[in-house]
Parts: structure tokens; sequence; C-alpha cells
């Protein structure tokens, strides 16, 4: 076997650089299908939400819906392409039992967006740019449910036909799998951030096709390229990649030659298997949707769309270190969702610390989301519960640790910081002359190490701080007694 994984530079392998090219699927999250008013929804029991539409009986005509259009334009706006004023639906024939029309209206040679480009980083904060070649609408499929064990048919659900759909397709710019993985945690993103989809791969909101071929490094032409299905994660796609890169390079040089094909990969066993000889365009007879009138988006709906887009990723990232003065690390991590950078800005009106905002939602709220499988958008300790409680260590009511025990118990009761303070009686003793009295409580009752620190031992220090916050059930600000300890010590 080529080794692939693990090699020092990712995108050549044995002298061969893999060429790849995706193509994804992102089913958008309207409410309803695009040429009919069924409601599209995931899960729903099969064969429930159809109607002669998107069954495709005779005499049917589609009406397009105009928020999947909008959804469109964002995801091309958002990734800075040409919304075309005029395109074109056209039919794609081909029979499946899951395509009642036997054909599925896409567009084709006048699709709605063109040109953009898809900025991403690698693990290794390496920055990248994927140009996109367009950005189409099409219709989907519904869905063959093949026989498991002891079932004798292949049944259709039909509840998928004609939901709405963009295919984002790319240039053949990305060299390696961890290109591919990283330029889809992006694409994700960006689609999420704009709210055009969920990114769910898992439910098939997300689908990604990849074209793959590899050439001799420093070779300028491409060599003949297969293309890979059925992938439903973003790890499987890099799995997927890693093994079709692999195997072309394993049959150039052993003096075989790629042939042009379509495979479906198979998560399970970890292998792709050749599914037919490539389609070509024409083998589909593309012609224009007779049902359907071009699309026409006036110059003053797309100024409006482009006026409501949200704030993007990136930009929301650079105003975090800009008006937040966090770090680019934390503010890439904080900005990963929508949802994420929403709390962490709610915390920080609260807080009013945002460097010390960033930390705690980092590693105490996402290590508890995380371990908990929690969704933030829902979790019981709300931004402001939060920030009231990083805003206490400000004020000097707790200390660091004391603030952790409070967290804890927020996490499991979801009260508020004020009562479990009051509660526990968790109030930091930041009082001068209390701390005093302590402290010479505590000189008074061991004078050899007094004598021991000031004949220079000065490592018995740690023995008084710990004396000190014994006594006061570690209530007394940590700050304070280094401050005062030193200055009765040293006096
Ligand atoms: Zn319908």
């Amino acid at each position: 076997m080529v080794g692939y994984q693990g090699e020092e530079k990712l995108s050549v392998v044995n002298g061969f650089e893999p060429v790849i090219g995706l193509e994804v699927h992102a089913q958008l999250a309207t409410d309803t299908k695009i040429f009919c008013s069924c409601r599209s929804s995931y899960g729903e029991p099969p064969n429930t939400l159809t109607c002669p539409v998107c069954l495709g009986l005779p005499g049917a005509l589609p009406v397009l819906n105009k928020k999947a259009v909008e959804f469109a334009m964002r995801m091309i706006l958002a990734t800075g392409g040409q919304i075309q004023p005029r395109s074109v639906f056209a039919r794609k024939n081909y029979f499946y039992p899951d395509l009642p029309k036997g054909y599925q209206i896409s567009q084709f040679d006048k699709p709605v967006g063109l040109d953009g480009v898809i900025k991403y980083r690698l693990e290794s904060g390496e920055e990248k740019v994927c140009r996109l070649i367009r950005i189409h609408l099409e219709e989907d499929a519904g869905k063959s449910l093949h026989p498991e064990a002891g079932e004798a048919y292949t049944r259709v659900d039909l509840n998928r036909c004609g939901t709405p759909l963009i295919e984002i397709v790319a240039h053949a710019d990305i060299r390696s799998p961890q290109e591919a993985y990283a330029y889809l945690l992006k694409l994700k993103q960006i689609l999420q951030y704009t709210g055009v989809c969920t990114g769910d791969m898992e439910k098939g909101h997300l689908r990604c096709d990849a074209n793959v071929s590899v050439r001799p490094e420093g070779q300028e032409k491409f060599g003949t390229r297969t293309e890979v299905k059925n992938m439903n994660s973003f790890k499987g796609v890099e799995r997927a990649l890693n093994y079709e890169i692999t195997r072309q390079i394993e049959l150039i040089r052993s003096g075989g030659s790629v042939t042009q094909a379509t495979l479906l990969w198979d998560e399970k066993r970890g292998v792709a298997e050749m599914m037919r000889t490539k389609e070509e365009s024409h083998d589909y007879r593309y012609f224009p949707e007779p049902d359907l009138v071009n699309l026409v988006v006036s110059h003053d709906w797309m100024e409006e769309v482009r006026r409501n887009l949200p704030e993007l990723p990136d930009a929301r990232a650079e105003r975090f270190v800009s008006a937040y003065g966090i770090r680019e690390y934390d503010a890439q991590v904080l900005t990963a969702t929508r949802d994420l950078a929403d709390y962490y800005e709610e915390v920080v009106t609260h807080a009013g610390d945002p460097k010390a905002a960033s930390n705690w939602v980092q590693t105490e709220l996402l290590g508890v989301i995380n371990a908990a499988g929690e969704n933030i958008a829902t979790y019981k300790v709300r931004p402001n519960m939060l920030g009231e409680l990083i805003s206490k260590i400000g004020s000097g009511e707790l200390s660091g640790k004391m603030a952790k025990i409070v967290f804890e118990e927020m996490t499991v009761s979801g009260r508020k910081a004020g009562e479990i303070i009051k509660e526990k009686g968790l109030v930091q003793i930041s009082d001068d002359t209390a701390i005093l009295k302590i402290i010479d409580e505590i000189l008074a009752a061991s004078p050899d190490n007094v004598a021991k620190y000031r004949s220079g031992k000065t490592n018995v220090f740690g023995f008084f701080v710990g004396q000190v916050m014994k006594a006061t059930k570690g209530q007394a600000n940590p700050e304070m007694v280094n401050k005062l300890l030193k200055e009765k010590l040293d006096g």
C-alpha cells in the first residue's frame, strides 16, 4: 500500500499530486418544497408529504418557491459570487425508482450563481482558497429504502421528492483529503451562518461528491478522474479520498491506467466500489423546463438580500479580535458556529470582561456541553447567567475557585449564581481587617515557621497561605492573602 496518512507534504504522495473537485448538495432550510406547497421535513412517516406536483402526476404544474431562490442568493453573495439576473431551469432526464417524473428539475447552462470562493484554513493554520464554478438550484429525488435482513422488497419514500437543494460546484483546486475536510467545514459554517442549510450530514442535509484524479508531481495536465459518491460524514469524505487516491497511484505505478467511472463509498467496509462508468452531461438530454418561466432576479431584490445578509464567520472573528482584544485563535473557536458566537457575545455584555468570558466559554462551558452532548442554544446555563457569575469574580465577590464551584452547581440545577452563593454562604472575604486578624493568629501559632521564613527559607510562605485559606474555608481573597502575608512577614 502507498502510505497516504502521515506524509510530511500532504499534497504529494510518492511523486503524485492528487487533484480534487467537490460538488456539494445542500438542502435548503425552507418550510416547503421547491415547486409545491408540501412541507419539507425529515423523519415523517413515508409518503405523507406528497401532492400531485411532487409525485409527478400528469398535468401537475410546478410553481417556484421564492424563499428557495432567496436562500440560493444568500449563499452566492456570502461566497462572493455573481447572482445571474436571468437563469433557466432545465430537465435532467434519467430513470430512478425514486424519481417518479423520470426527470429532475435542475439548472444546466444558465445557473443562478457563477464564481465565488471559499476561503478556509487547515489545522496548521495555513490559509487556502478554493474557487467556485457555480451555485445552482434543483429539486431532490425521493429515497429508496433497500431491504434489511428478513425483508423481501425495496420500498420507496417520496417525501423527499421536490425538496429544494443548491449544488455548490467547485473548481478542482483541492490537493489533499485534509484540504477537502477543511473546505467542507468552512462551507458548512457559511451555510449555517446564513441560515441556508442546517449542514446536518447525517440527515442528508449536506451531501458531497468528489472528483478525484492524480498527476505526476510537476505535471500541469490533470489525470483521468473518477467520481466518488455516497460519503455521509466529513471524516468519511477524507477516508474515501485517501482510499481512492491510493488506489489510483498504485494502479498507475503498476503500469495500469485510471478509467473514468463513478464509485460508491462503503463506509463500513472502507472501500469504494465501481457503480457505473461515468456518464456525460449529454446522457441526461438536458433541455429547458417548459413548465417554468426564466428566473429573473431584479436588482432591488438582490440588494435587499445583500442588506439582510448576516455577519459572516470570518468577519465576525475579526471583529472579536479588534473589539474584545482576544487572540485570533480564540476568536476562531468562538465563531465556529453562530449559536456559540451569539452565546459568547451575550456573556460579554453581562460579564464586562471579554477575555475572562472567552476563557470561561471555551474551557468550562464547552467542556460541559461537549461532554454531555448538549446544544448550546438551549443549554440551561444561559449566557446572562454565566456572564453574571464572571462579573462576580471581577468585582471580587468570588474567587475563581469559588466561581467554579458555583458554575458546577449551575450546570446541575440550572439555578442562578446569586441563589447558589447565598445558599452555600459562598462569600469571598476581601476585608483587610478580617484577613489580617486571621494572619496574626496563624503567625502567632507557628513561631518556628516564622523564624524559618525570616532566616531566608521563604518556601514556607505557601504553608502560611494554605493555613489562611483553610481557616477561612477557602473564602479569603487569595490575592489579598498573598499581599498582606508578605507585608506582615517581611515587615
Ligand atoms: Zn408536493
